[in-house]
């Protein structure tokens, strides 16, 4: 058996063979980024991406600065100074994608997975996991408790909330992280016969993805003198804005894995919550070890150290990298 690829985390995922950084939030000469959510902002040399992820963070200007950025096709071998790099889609959001690597003198392999679910939701698409002697992976939802509901119950009470508050004259707003969380509620709102309204960082990210989007509902920018009768997303931070509040009556409902903890609707401040999230839940988690049988598993993100725990515990060399990322817990 060949030696496994080392990993080290000084202050981010490093391979240090490759001189490669995995998601760094810092500038770096040499990047992989998984995909375009949150603060990648830092400059790199070169970065590797997928394309849509590009034209993402373009769009977002968080790739105004940057160097040289290279955009493998998915799934094709790309052959890179002494390693074959392959990008898998992550199923997390739009455009997202793990990397897989092989060391071209033995063999060696590595999958490291961003932020990843195996479901497959109707924005992303579906997660293609391969074997891999390390897995570096995201364990957010890293505790037996976290087992999330068929996605077609959730888009069900999603669709019921919104007939009930129109039935009731109210205004339905659906909560969700403008990239991704906001493409997934539209594509689900599709069939409803509801015409939807989006804050305009929604409409922005939208417009970027349109033509890798299936079929959308009718949708327009939010205008507040023509919204009643239509159903709102909105991204959580805007759910307080004033515009929204001179709609008079609204009921508002956040779409997000941590709906399952009990206290949910009362630490959101809403009025409804739906279990509707990008990442893969506890049983996912199992089901990628057992897929991509790896000699040895890097946890990173949530609850690092219980599933590792639970890891050895199955027989497997797990292990927590680095401290636990307490931001990603908001979203
Ligand atoms: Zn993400």
């Amino acid at each position: 058996m060949p030696p496994l690829i080392e990993v080290t985390h000084p202050k981010g995922i490093y391979l240090p063979e490759a001189d490669l950084w995995l998601d760094p939030h810092f500038g770096v000469k040499r990047a992989f980024v998984s995909h375009a959510h949150s603060d990648h902002v830092a400059r790199h040399d070169l970065t590797f991406c997928s394309e849509i992820t590009h034209q993402l963070m373009v769009a977002r200007k968080t790739a105004k600065k940057s160097g040289t950025v290279v955009s493998p096709e998915l799934r094709e071998v790309f052959e890179w100074e002494g390693w074959e790099l392959r990008l898998l889609p992550a199923g997390h959001i739009i455009g997202s994608a793990m990397l897989h690597l092989t060391r071209k003198t033995d063999g060696a392999t590595l999958l490291y997975t961003g932020d990843y679910k195996l479901r497959q939701g109707l924005s992303a698409e579906r997660c293609g996991l391969m074997q891999a002697d390390t897995l570096i992976m995201e364990t957010t939802f890293g505790l037996p408790k976290y087992r999330f509901p068929p996605l077609r119950e959730v888009r069900a009470a999603m669709h019921e909330f919104v007939e009930q508050t129109l039935v009731a004259g109210a205004v339905p707003v659906l909560l969700g992280y403008s990239l991704g969380k906001a493409q997934e509620l539209l594509r689900a709102l599709h069939g409803l016969g509801v015409p939807v309204m989006v804050h305009p960082s929604i409409a922005q990210m939208t417009e970027v993805v349109l033509p890798h989007l299936g079929e959308l509902p009718e949708w327009r920018l939010f205008d507040a003198a023509r919204a009643q009768g239509h159903a709102l997303i909105f991204p959580p931070n805007a759910a307080r804005s004033p515009e929204l509040r001179r709609l008079g009556r609204c009921r508002f409902a956040m779409a997000s894995g941590w709906a399952l903890d009990p206290s949910a609707k009362f630490r959101y401040g809403v009025d409804e919550v739906f279990p509707l999230s990008d990442h893969a839940d506890h049983p996912e988690l199992l089901e990628t070890v057992q897929i991509v049988q790896p000699r040895r598993i890097y946890l990173v993100h949530g609850s690092t150290r219980e599933f590792a725990a639970e890891l050895r515990s199955l027989g497997h060399d797990a292990r927590a990298l680095g401290a636990v990322d307490q931001l990603e817990l908001l979203f």
